[in-house]
This record gives structure tokens, C-alpha cells and sequence, in this order.
């Protein structure tokens, strides 16, 4: 089974209890005498090909390294992004496609590895991930009406607002536009977002307390 490593604890006698995002969700594996011989294995954000045995609690019986995605953990700029992305997955409900978010996650690994840009990763795995809690934001009409004349986007509603519904001031396009490019792209490549990281994560944030009770980690910007 292949896995990325999200997190390992201590465990009895020098062994470890390792957390692994699979394409079956989320595994925990013992590791006996991981300081020594199982290093690679214990590592956080390492990608193994590995074989346990068939137990309730699993060991570890040999592994390989795929990829090693540990060195973001050394880039100042990329750190702060880690922990609520690794939180989010750590909230997975048992029944959802893991094999699908298994590959996105691995691809958004990658992606944040190579980019500059690491707010817009946090950003767009956030954003691409609300469908997986059930709380998909309605981007293509007025959440209340179904017009088509937006102008604004409303966290407590979930999507988008029309003119008539939105009979308020501050209205916030460039909210909605930052939501819609991030939900429909398909492609991990920046683009430019009409909206700082600040304002378009707090927004993220708060939607997904409001809508899938979930309060995430807090990113460092
Ligand atoms: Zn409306």
C-alpha cells in the first residue's frame, strides 16, 4: 500500500505510531524500533510503498520511499501552510473518496514543493476540498434566487448573491471571484486573485466553521 506520512507519535519501546493518508484513508502503523531502522518510514510528509502486517494494530514490515516531501518543513515561506492542510485530512470522514483525494493531495504536494506562491495552494486545496465535507459553495447563481447578477459572496448563506438579494453596501466581488477560480480550475498553476490571502482565507476559514463545524488550524502569513 503507498501512504504519505501525516503524522507519528511515540509509542512503547522506542517504537512509533506513524499516520498515513492512503488511498483508503487515513492508516495507523506501528513502527517497532523506528529510530533506527525505520526512519524514513516515521518521517512527516515522506511518500512510502510499504507492507504491514494484518493485524488490528499493523506493523510496519518493510517499506520504500517514493518521495520525500519533508524539506517543506525547512522552507520559512511553506511551513505555515502545512498544518491546517494536514489538519483538513485529519477530519476525514471514513466514507468519502479517498482514492480521488489521495491523488490530489499527493499532486498539491508536489505543487507546493515547486510553487512561490504558497498562500494560493493553501488557498486552492481549501477552497477544492469543501466538496468533500458536504458544503459546496453554490458559485454558478444567487444561493437564494438563482439570479444571475452577482455581486457578491456570502459566507452565513454559502455562495453567491445577486443584486436584488445582496441589498447592502459593502458588497464583496472579488470574494466571489476568488472562490469561483479556485473551485472550477483545474489546474494547479497560479492565477492572479482580485483579493489578499488574509481576507480570502479568513473567509475560507469562516465558512468552513460555519458550514462544516470544522475549525482549522490557523495558517501563518
Ligand atoms: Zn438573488
Amino acid at each position: 500500500m503507498e501512504g504519505i506520512v501525516i503524522k507519528s507519535i511515540e509509542y512503547k519501546e522506542k517504537s512509533k505510531l506513524v499516520y498515513l493518508y492512503t488511498p483508503f484513508g487515513m492508516k495507523g502503523v506501528k513502527a517497532l524500533d523506528a529510530a533506527k531502522t525505520k526512519l524514513g518510514f516515521v518521517t512527516t510528509l515522506n511518500w512510502v510503498e510499504f507492507e504491514a502486517t494484518d493485524s488490528k494494530l499493523p506493523t510496519v514490515i518493510e517499506y520504500s520511499l517514493k518521495e520525500s516531501f519533508y524539506s517543506l518543513y525547512s522552507d520559512l515561506s511553506k511551513v505555515g501552510v502545512l498544518s491546517p492542510m494536514l489538519d483538513l485530512l485529519l477530519h476525514l470522514e471514513d466514507h468519502v473518496n479517498h482514492k480521488r483525494i489521495f491523488s490530489f493531495f499527493q499532486r498539491i504536494m508536489v505543487a507546493l514543493r515547486d510553487t512561490k506562491d504558497p498562500y494560493y495552494i493553501l488557498s486552492l486545496f481549501l477552497v477544492k476540498m469543501l466538496a468533500v465535507y458536504g458544503v459546496r459553495p453554490e458559485l454558478k447563481g444567487c444561493v437564494l434566487c438563482g439570479g444571475t447578477r452577482i455581486v457578491h459572496f456570502s459566507i452565513l448563506e454559502g455562495g453567491a448573491l445577486c443584486d436584488s438579494c445582496a441589498s447592502f453596501h459593502d458588497k464583496n466581488y472579488a470574494l466571489y471571484q476568488a472562490f469561483r477560480s479556485l473551485y472550477f480550475t483545474n489546474e494547479l498553476e497560479e492565477q492572479e486573485l482580485p483579493i489578499s490571502y488574509k481576507e480570502l482565507l479568513d473567509a475560507i476559514y469562516s465558512y468552513y466553521l460555519v458550514h462544516a463545524n470544522i475549525k482549522l488550524k490557523e495558517y501563518h502569513l
